[in-house]
Parts: structure tokens; C-alpha cells; sequence
């Protein structure tokens, strides 16, 4: 088999590239307003409450109508699932593997068709689509590949006369709940190291993107998923999210979304219900207020590159987006008038055209919600660009920063989610670790220094789980950069990682007299 590589992103200069990638937008477009089904141990099910899920570019354009399961469908896919577990946790890890690449393959082929319900879906830029489904792509090549490594386990001593082994079970039925900023990655991700090490799961998407999901759980089955395995349940996280935590019989919930919900869920999964004869285990990835800090001695037209990207690449809807820049006071004022004036170059509009930089953001609460933190903002710094949002077609907002804002102010400490950078001064480089710090969160990082000091020290002192020296601190690659954050980002579950598909397992230890 192929060593692993990271799938590569699409060359969209390319004309004949450019050309696939509108055949596969014109393709999603003739698709638009399907409805799509509950899908429980196999069976469609089709629902009187649906999802509909729209174009947050052209809040007119139906993407599609998603059937809605309720607590009495919940616990039918419960049902499904602990039934296929049975089966499914005896497959041999090869076969399982088997199906991932499968899929990966068939997803490579229908990449830009992926991608354009990315972009019709959650308002993606090209580029960002295409890394997304790469994303996707990867998840399914790497866990397929890491389940072969340790399908035997792990070698342990035996004395004279005793064999001992070590090695992993799957744990049961687990619970997928993922959030609408990686509709395809983050979803298949999650959703694939559960199954490939052997459990069966219910995979709830976000409600504002649950069509692209559709997509990858009939590919699933394409690629010969067997029923039962995962099993497709769309609702109101609020709803099914509580029922299907609680439920007694939920091994393991493996979320993604915001801190709010995921200590929620964390909370509730740690009481022992009626029936229930383990510890739920709990992944939870959540949010991040993340951090582009600029030394005195740094190249400052990457710095001003670094932050710009960081902060506005997806509208700023990347958990380890750059939300803030802490900047070395001898060159604030340098880097600051840099950042304004690539920021002012980034193009808005319409993520179906080849050349906008910045789409809209998800939907109406988004936008209401960043909004009033720019209103915020205006009271905490001095706005530099930006600073509108237009929600009369979509839910467009110009990328905006503010600059001086103090190290302690709302805009520097709370997760916004959108394009709303903060420019804050530092003193010196312990200031800048300081104030790198001072959040609640420890997601990404990055520092731009040419000082090999300071790069040493930032790699001891700034506690984020994904640290970057001298590029920005979005774009981890499967494989290659493990994620996931520390503090109130999450539990640390690498994704991409070595270790990840172990938090989904169990380990048995067997020893035998010889
Ligand atoms: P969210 O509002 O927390 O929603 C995430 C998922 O949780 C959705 O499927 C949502 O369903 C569901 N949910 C809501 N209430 C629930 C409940 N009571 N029980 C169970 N599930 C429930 O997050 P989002 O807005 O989709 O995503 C953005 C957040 O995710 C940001 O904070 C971002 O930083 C974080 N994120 C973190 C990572 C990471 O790796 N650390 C990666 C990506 C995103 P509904 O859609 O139906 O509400």
C-alpha cells in the first residue's frame, strides 16, 4: 500500500481546473431542493419536520430539505446501532480499513461535486471547500491506515511459562455531534474513526449543514458500509442532543462545536443513568481565541500575511482562526498599517465566483451575534477597516479590525467566530507570552520571529495544542499536524493524530500459563 500523503489542494490557476470546479457547481445547482431521509439500520425514513437548509450567500436558494428524527427516532437508531454493533465489532480491522479507502476513492473522484455543496452549503470560498473535502479525503486514508498499525496492539513482556497480550476492543455506540464549519471534514472525521475501530455509531450533524452530510452517509454506504453502522439522525441538537447523551446505553460521545455546548454535554454524560453499566467517555473539541504574536525581529510583510490570513480565511470561522494579533510595540505601528492594507485587498461576495476571497458567514445568529461584537469592539479599539455587514441577500460582513485594543477587553478574550480581528500591544516578549496566555482557551498559536530565543521559549511557554512558527495558525493537515486544542478547547483528542483512533477503543490485557 502507498504511504500516506496529504491529498493535495486543487490548482484553481489551472483553467481546466477552474473549468471541473464550475461542471461541479452547475451539477450541485440542478441538485438543489432534494429532500433527504432519516436513515436508521439501513431504512429511509422520511419525516413531516425537516431541516431546510439554505444558501447563507442567497438566503432564497434552498440547498435541500433533511427529514428530522425525533427522541422516538433517536432511539430507534439507538436500537439499529447496538443491534449492527453486535456484527460490525467482530469485522475483521482489515475489511473495516477496507471501506475507508474505498470511500476515499470515490470521494476523490467526486472531490469538486463535495466541494461545490461546500461552497453552496456553508458559503466556502473555492479554496476553502476544496481543503475541506481534501480534509475529508485524508481523515479516511489515515484512520484506515492507523487502524492497520494497531489492529494487533501492542507488545508487552511475559515471564517464563505465561503469554501476555495487549491489545484494543471497540467500545459501543457512539455519538457524533459535529459543528457546521467543517460540514465535511470534521463530520467524516469523527464519524470514520468511530466505525473503523470497530463501534457503531449515530452521527448528528450541525442543523445548517446537514445536505453535504446526506452526501457522505449515502457515499458511506456506496463505498459498503453495512447497515446499521452509521446511522443518520438530523435534528435539533437541543431536542435529541440531551436524549442521546443521556441515554444509558451511549458508550461515547464524540463532539465538536462550542465550549457552551460541549461542557454541556460533558456535564450530562457524567451522570450515571438508569440501565447504564460504564463511564461515557467524552471527546470534546470546542472553540479557541487564537493568537498571531509578532516579534521585533520578524519579517514583517509575512507577519502582516500571517495574521490577515489567519484571521479572515473562512470569514473567520475556523476554530483556530487569529482572532487576535499581539504585536512587539517597536513594529505595532508597522505591521498594523501592513495588515489594514491586505485586509482592504480581500474581496467579499459571492463564494461561487472564483475570485472572492471572503464569503458570508453561516446565518442570521452569526451574523446578529458578530455584529454586536462589532459594536462591542467599536467601544474597546480603534477601528480600522471594516467594520459593516449587509444581510439583505446573505450574511455578508467586511473584515474588520480594531486596533489597541487592551489585552483584557471582550474582543481579545471571547470566541466570536467571524471577521473580527483585535490588534493588541505588547511591551516585550514576556509581555507577548503573557498576554498569548491569557485566555480561557488553548487552541492555536503562532509566533513570527526571527529570534531563536524567543522561538525556543514560545515552544515551552505558549500553551496551545497547535503551535506555528513563522506561517499562520489555521491549516493543520491530517497526518502531518495533530489537532486539538488544550483548556476550554477540548479534551486534547489529536485529530490527524497517531493516538486518536485509541480514545474510541479499549484496551484488554490477556494472559495465559503455558
Ligand atoms: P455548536 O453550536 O456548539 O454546535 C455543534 C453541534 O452541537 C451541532 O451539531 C449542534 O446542533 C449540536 N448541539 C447543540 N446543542 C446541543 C445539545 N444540547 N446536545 C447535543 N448537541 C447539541 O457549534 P457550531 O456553531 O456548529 O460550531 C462552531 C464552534 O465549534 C466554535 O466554537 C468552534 O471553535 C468550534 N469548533 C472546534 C473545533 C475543534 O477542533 N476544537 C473544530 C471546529 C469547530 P444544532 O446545529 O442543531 O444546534
Amino acid at each position: 500500500m502507498k504511504p500516506y500523503t496529504h491529498e493535495p489542494f486543487t490548482n484553481f490557476n489551472d483553467e481546466m481546473n477552474k473549468k471541473a470546479f464550475q461542471d461541479a457547481l452547475a451539477y450541485v445547482q440542478s441538485q438543489l431542493g432534494k429532500e433527504y431521509p432519516v436513515i436508521i439500520g439501513g431504512q429511509e425514513i422520511t419525516t413531516e419536520e425537516k431541516i431546510t437548509s439554505i444558501n447563507p450567500a442567497n438566503k432564497e436558494e434552498i440547498i435541500g430539505r433533511v427529514s428530522m428524527a425525533d427522541q422516538e427516532l433517536a432511539e430507534k437508531a439507538m436500537q439499529a446501532a447496538l443491534t449492527a454493533f453486535e456484527s460490525w465489532k467482530k469485522w475483521r480491522p482489515e475489511h473495516r480499513a477496507n471501506i475507508l479507502f474505498r470511500a476515499a476513492a470515490m470521494l476523490r473522484r467526486r472531490k469538486h461535486e463535495f466541494s461545490a455543496y461546500l461552497v453552496k452549503e456553508a458559503g466556502k470560498p473555492w479554496k476553502e471547500a476544496d481543503a475541506d473535502t481534501a480534509e475529508a479525503i485524508d481523515f479516511l486514508e489515515f484512520y484506515a491506515r492507523q487502524m492497520l498499525r494497531i489492529k494487533d496492539g501492542f507488545p508487552v513482556n511475559s515471564r517464563d511459562g505465561e503469554y501476555n497480550q495487549y491489545h484494543y476492543i471497540p467500545l459501543g455506540v457512539g455519538i457524533i455531534i459535529s459543528p457546521f464549519n467543517f460540514p465535511l471534514a470534521i463530520m467524516a472525521g469523527t464519524t470514520v474513526a468511530a466505525i473503523v475501530t470497530g463501534n457503531t455509531v449515530l452521527l448528528k450533524p450541525a442543523n445548517s449543514t446537514p445536505v453535504v452530510a446526506a452526501k457522505f452517509v449515502e457515499l458511506m454506504k456506496e463505498a459498503g458500509l453495512p447497515d446499521g453502522v452509521l446511522n443518520f439522525v438530523p435534528g435539533s441538537g437541543s431536542k435529541i442532543g440531551d436524549y442521546l447523551v443521556d441515554h444509558p446505553k451511549t458508550r461515547f460521545i464524540s463532539f465538536t462545536g462550542s465550549r457552551e455546548v460541549g461542557c454541556r454535554i460533558n456535564e450530562r454524560a457524567a451522570k450515571i443513568n438508569p440501565g447504564q453499566i460504564w463511564i461515557k467517555r467524552v471527546i470534546a473539541e470546542m472553540g479557541g481565541k487564537d493568537t498571531v504574536v509578532v516579534d521585533k525581529d520578524a519579517d514583517l510583510d509575512l507577519a502582516a500575511a500571517s495574521i490577515v490570513y489567519s484571521a479572515f480565511g473562512f470569514s473567520g470561522q475556523k476554530c483556530s482562526a487569529g482572532s487576535r494579533a499581539v504585536v512587539h510595540q517597536d513594529v505595532y505601528e508597522e505591521v498594523l498599517e501592513k495588515a489594514v492594507a491586505l485586509t482592504k485587498t480581500l474581496t467579499v461576495g459571492n463564494p461561487e465566483d472564483a475570485d472572492t476571497y471572503m464569503g458570508p458567514v453561516i446565518d442570521e445568529k452569526a451574523f446578529n451575534k458578530i455584529m454586536s461584537y462589532i459594536e462591542i469592539g467599536k467601544q474597546e479599539g480603534r477601528l480600522m477597516t471594516g467594520g459593516e455587514g449587509d444581510d439583505s441577500k446573505g450574511y455578508f460582513i467586511q473584515p474588520t479590525i480594531f486596533a489597541d485594543v487592551d489585552e483584557k477587553a471582550r474582543i481579545m478574550q471571547e470566541e466570536i467566530f467571524g471577521p473580527v480581528l483585535a490588534f493588541c500591544k505588547a511591551r516585550d516578549f514576556d509581555h507577548m507570552m503573557e498576554i498569548a496566555n491569557n485566555t480561557e482557551y488553548g487552541l492555536t498559536g503562532a509566533l513570527i520571529s526571527n529570534n531563536r530565543e524567543h522561538i525556543e521559549r514560545a515552544r515551552e511557554e505558549f500553551h496551545v495544542g497547535n503551535l506555528y512558527f513563522n506561517r499562520g495558525c489555521t491549516g493543520a493537515i491530517v497526518g502531518y499536524q495533530p489537532f486539538g486544542g488544550f483548556n476550554m478547547s477540548g479534551t486534547d483528542s489529536k485529530a490527524g493524530g497517531p493516538d486518536y483512533l485509541l480514545l474510541h477503543m479499549q484496551a484488554k490485557t490477556t494472559s495465559e500459563m503455558l
